[in-house]
């Protein structure tokens, strides 16, 4: 993720990159307002905070998510992809959805919409879940 960044001309100074390792170092998905509280400690606002989950969205790293009835966020592998979110333990698995986005353009064209954007996502249960509840 922080090489990533650096390609992406990102720069990286004191509050920022204090803010950028700490969410590069989620292994898993976390709620923002979270984020602020870890953060608040070592002097960083609630501003800054939101702004860089902004700026690394747009860029790519990290996705919104929805944890439960709450937003969350993850880190991001690169292209485009979907997210399967197991609502037991919290796992994010990311899916090609290319088959099923096929399908919804052409459901969409045929009745002359023009998508812009969408969003996916599907919550359940994760194959280790399944598992360990039988
Ligand atoms: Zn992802
Ligand atoms: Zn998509
Ligand atoms: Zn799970």
């Amino acid at each position: 993720m922080l090489a990533r960044l650096a390609e992406a001309g990102l720069r990286m100074t004191g509050q920022r990159e204090l803010v950028v390792r700490t969410i590069a170092d989620k292994l898993s998905p976390f709620a923002p307002e979270g984020l602020v509280d870890e953060l608040r400690p070592h002097g960083v606002g609630r501003a800054t905070v939101y702004r860089a989950l902004e700026r690394l969205e747009r860029l790519g790293v990290l996705a919104r998510i929805h944890v439960g009835a709450s937003q969350g966020y993850t880190v991001c592998d690169e292209g485009h992809h979907h997210h399967l979110v197991c609502a037991s333990c919290n796992a994010v698995v990311p899916i090609d959805a290319g088959a099923v986005e096929r399908e919804i353009q052409k459901l969409a064209s045929r009745l002359q919409f023009r998508v812009e954007t969408h969003m996916l996502e599907f919550a359940g249960e994760c194959a280790e879940c399944v598992a360990r509840s039988g």
